[in-house]
């Protein structure tokens, strides 16, 4: 059963209710990447090109159930105005009288409303029903373009759904859903994940899910130091869940069971603090001369084997840095293996914020099949949840 997508829709002189997901850096009001909105913007454009009169909604940060214009989407309409080359309206609320002059003024000037961030009203997050009926009840259709909310039951993403008749997928979504679908479901071999970043305790689920579907999965970052330290090796002060260690044994185990290769660091960068001028060292992985320091990113010896493992990949899943990558020093590592995901021959997948970055500054992002906009989305539906904001949606 396929979800129903935009383009199932009669959109002719309809109000299209359009839930997105802009939220955008922003830096003293300024937005620094605009990659989010550009990402919808084929959604609303597909929307305009059918008749409809699209009424947009997002959040943007965490401003915690009350107005904040720390938070506010204010900046976003201008940009999504330069970007759209249509006006946008904004009504500086996203419930109430406000948006129904946004809404008139948009209908005037041909153009599209964009509603203030939905998280200024604590019941978005909490899914309150009346909040909900009274988003859903200034539109005569729903689309959800917000993959990165999906995960989230919230008002504009659940709760909402249940007024229209035909809740839908937007283009970016669907497309999302297309692709992590086919990874899950008949992905070309051999398929290999790579996991990294800081906490094994958000990727255990995934992993656990992944490991009877993989051929081999790489593991580098932080997330390495709980499975090194599970089997003995030295870790000096690297990042370690302690309380996981039992669970690094576990998967270890399954994935010998499964005939999944589990692929971790042979050699590491050691340093005595995460900063860019702190001394550091590469030393191999058993190397109980780490003492107190900690290790931040992946070596030049892991950087060749994780290069080779991923030679012949078919299909490769990525999320989460191998190293501190934000500091230049540790960066090898991620800005290797970004060079090397680009290089597969095959469908390649890259989520999560850092990974994306790091894909984008080694100018490799048009050598990746699809870069997914939501991090957590992406890993929770790879971990094989049925995300509360896709479940909600209507099927074909
Ligand atoms: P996550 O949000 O779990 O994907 O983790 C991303 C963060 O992990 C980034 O900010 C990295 O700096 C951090 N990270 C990656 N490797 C290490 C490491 N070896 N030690 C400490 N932090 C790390």
């Amino acid at each position: 059963m396929a979800t129903l997508s935009i383009r199932d829709l009669h959109l002719h002189g309809r109000r299209l209710f359009i839930r997105v997901d802009f939220n955008v850096p922003l830096k003293n009001g300024v937005i620094t990447d605009d990659t989010r909105i550009r990402a919808s913007l084929a959604t609303i454009q597909f929307a305009l090109d059918w008749g409809a009169l699209p009424i947009i909604a997002s959040h943007l940060g965490r401003p915690k159930g009350t107005p904040n214009m720390a938070y506010t989407l204010r900046p976003v309409a201008v940009r999504l105005q330069e970007l759209l080359g249509r006006p946008v309206s904004f009504a500086p609320d996203c419930v109430g009288p406000a948006v129904d002059t946004a809404v008139d003024e948009a209908r005037r000037a041909n153009g599209v409303v964009l509603l203030e961030n939905l998280r200024f009203h604590a019941e978005e997050e909490s899914n309150d029903e009346a909040f909900a009926k009274q988003l859903a009840d200034v539109a005569d259709d729903y689309v959800n373009d917000a993959f990165g909310a999906a995960h989230r039951a919230h008002a504009s993403v659940e709760g909402i759904t249940h007024h229209f008749p035909k809740p839908a997928a937007g283009l970016l979504m669907e497309q999302e859903l297309k692709y992590l679908s086919h990874v899950l479901e008949a992905p070309e071999r051999p398929f290999v994940a790579i996991l990294g970043g800081a906490k094994v305790s958000d990727k255990i689920e995934v992993i656990e899910n992944m490991l009877g579907k993989l051929d081999r999965l790489i593991i580098g970052g932080a997330m390495a130091y709980t499975f090194l330290k599970s089997r003995g090796i030295p870790t000096g002060r690297s990042l370690v869940e302690d309380d996981k260690l039992e669970e690094a044994r576990r998967i270890t185990a399954d994935a010998a069971a499964k005939g999944v290769e589990l692929a971790l660091p042979v050699d590491h960068i050691v340093t005595t603090a995460i900063a860019a001028d702190a001394p550091h060292a590469v030393i191999a992985i058993d190397d109980a001369s780490i003492g107190d320091r900690m290790g931040v990113d992946i070596g030049p010896l892991t950087i060749a084997k994780y290069d080779a493992l991923l030679k012949d990949a078919r299909t490769v899943v990525w999320n989460g840095p191998m190293g501190v990558f934000e500091i230049a020093a540790f960066a090898g590592g991620t800005n290797a293996l970004a060079q090397s995901v680009a290089n597969v021959h095959g469908t390649t997948i890259v989520g999560g914020g850092d990974s994306i970055s790091a894909i984008k500054k080694s100018g490799m992002a048009d050598r990746i099949t699809h870069i997914s906009t939501g991090g957590g989305a992406s890993l929770e539906f790879l971990g094989g949840r049925v995300l509360p904001g896709v479940a909600a949606l209507g099927n074909k």
